[in-house]
């Protein structure tokens, strides 16, 4: 068993302060596979000084060095795919086929930025005046463990991108992912101080960050309540805050969609990484009179095709949760989903069968409730299982109203005629809209409207987020 003894300041791979271990689990088997050395207090110190001693080096750093630091983070991540496929399948249990997807994400990050740098004016002319857009100083960036390392490479891409130097506190729970991490973006020789990484729980290492005075950007990914805790704690300091929270989003199947043909989409966007997923679609909406026909068709393709257990299996589609506590809190919805009066169209409480030597994992039965009111608590709080719940609407109008009806405002999936489609699309509340299954866009803005978050991540936007303006008045075009 191995025990990670090292985080990362100021160039290198140091032992924390911090004295506590923190146990690392395969959640297949729910067997200690390791342990990790968390950080403290004065360990954030150390990497936000490093960071605050890289900060104007990095600042003064020329558009084509920023790109040549993003290809050279792309090349080290790219040799280490593999080995992260790896510690995803062992440590977090996302089923191959999304392991290889978190592996190709992370990497890729690297090179989505340096795109969108590329094409970004960091000197404007406006009116009369120059605008340079400067780095915002010290980031901190903060990861939740159901994509950590693409988190932790998405946001440090953008974070150099913009000349940012960087204090990142990714997930304790996918500790062996940061650490191979770690290894790559230690290969790609940036300069000391410019990224610092501390292991640690939230409530210490995250919550030092998110006050720290030398600290003047967070980006946040993880839950609404952390979200609102860390805008709470950084406004002492004015920091900028990114934030990308929660969802509870709609999938919404109009009256002309093919129903045979959604089914797929229905489950994807419902089940994607096993469900822990903030984008996914857990609030089924379809028409009263098409109701029967759509329950029919989910309960058999779930039944017969989503295949629950070990993630190394291709054919698996859904892995097991991520820790005990998370499968206990599904295990609580769906308990809490029977009392409110739902009802299981299939699945419910308790292990799925035919798990064999996997018993011991943290595995939940794909369940989806039906007869669901969208006042019901399962159908406004986020579960992050594989839990739908359909819900029924009278027409176009009723079905917008349903999908708005909620604090969040994450993503949304919408099928069937083009037209139609894009119609309602139109109307919804939320930052981003799949229509019939399209494929994500990595240069598109991504976050969430209402409590899903603050902000947004990736492409111009995403950069912009790196950024101050500076105006300059009486100044030499650039
Ligand atoms: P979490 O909010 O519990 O933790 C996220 C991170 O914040 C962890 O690194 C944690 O240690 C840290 N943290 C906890 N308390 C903190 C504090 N007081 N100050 C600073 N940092 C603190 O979330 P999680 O359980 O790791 O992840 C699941 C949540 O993340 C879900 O709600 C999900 O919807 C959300 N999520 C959102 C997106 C998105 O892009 N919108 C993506 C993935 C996950």
């Amino acid at each position: 068993m191995r025990t990670i003894e090292h985080i990362y300041i100021d160039g290198r791979f140091v032992e924390p302060h911090g004295r506590e271990l923190f146990d690392l689990h395969n959640p297949a088997t729910g067997k200690v596979i390791g342990r990790v050395r968390l950080g403290d207090v004065e360990d954030v110190n150390a990497a936000v000084a490093a960071a605050k001693r890289a900060l104007p080096g990095m600042a003064r750093t020329t558009k084509a060095e920023r790109l040549r630091m993003l290809e050279a983070l792309h090349v080290a991540m790219r040799s280490r795919v593999k080995e992260l496929h790896e510690a995803v399948l062992d440590e977090y249990g996302a089923p191959t086929s999304r392991s290889v997807w978190m592996g190709d994400y992370a990497a890729d990050s690297f090179l989505v930025a340096a795109r969108t740098l590329a094409d970004y004016p960091l000197q404007r002319e406006i009116g009369a005046a120059r605008v340079a857009m400067e780095p915002v100083g010290v980031v901190g960036l903060i990861t939740p463990w159901n994509s950590n390392a693409g988190f932790i490479c998405n946001k440090l891409a953008y974070a150099i991108a913009a000349g940012c130097t960087a204090v990142i506190k990714p997930s304790e729970m996918s500790a062996s992912q940061t650490d191979v991490v770690l290894r790559a973006l230690h290969e790609a020789g940036l300069p000391a101080g410019v990224y610092n990484v501390v292991n640690g729980r939230g409530a210490d290492v995250g919550a030092a960050i998110a006050v720290h005075p030398d600290v003047a950007k967070i980006s946040f990914t993880g839950s609404t309540a952390v979200g609102k805790a860390i805008v709470r704690a950084s406004a002492d300091s004015l920091k900028r805050v990114t934030l990308e929270l929660g969802g509870k989003s709609p999938t919404i199947i109009l009256d002309d969609a093919d129903l045979d043909a959604v089914i797929p989409g229905v489950i994807e966007a419902g089940f994607m990484n096993s469900g822990q997923a903030c984008i996914a679609g857990t609030r089924v909406l379809v028409s009263e009179s098409r109701r029967a026909g759509f329950e029919a068709r989910l309960k058999a393709a779930i039944e017969t095709g989503v295949k629950v257990g070990d993630p190394r299996d291709p054919s698996t589609t859904v892995g097991p949760m991520v820790s005990l506590t998370q499968w206990e809190r599904v295990q609580r919805y769906i308990h809490l989903g029977l009392e409110e009066g739902a009802r299981l169209l299939t699945g419910g409480e308790g292990r799925p069968e035919g798990l064999g030597s996997y018993l011991g994992g943290y595995f939940v039965r794909p369940t989806v409730f039906t007869d669901v009111r969208n006042d019901m608590r399962i159908a406004r709080e986020e579960i992050f299982g594989p839990v739908l719940s359909i819900l029924t609407y009278r027409d176009e109008d009723d079905a917008v109203a349903i999908a708005n009806d909620t604090t969040y405002g994450l993503s949304a999936y919408v099928f069937g005629g083009q037209a139609r489609a894009e119609r309602v699309a139109d109307r919804l509340e939320s930052g981003r809209v799949v229509i019939n299954g399209a494929a994500h866009e990595p240069l598109a803005p991504f976050g969430g409207m209402k409590q899903s978050g603050l902000g947004r991540e990736n492409g111009v936007f995403g950069l912009d987020a790196y950024l101050e303006p500076k105006t300059l008045l009486g100044a030499r075009p650039a």
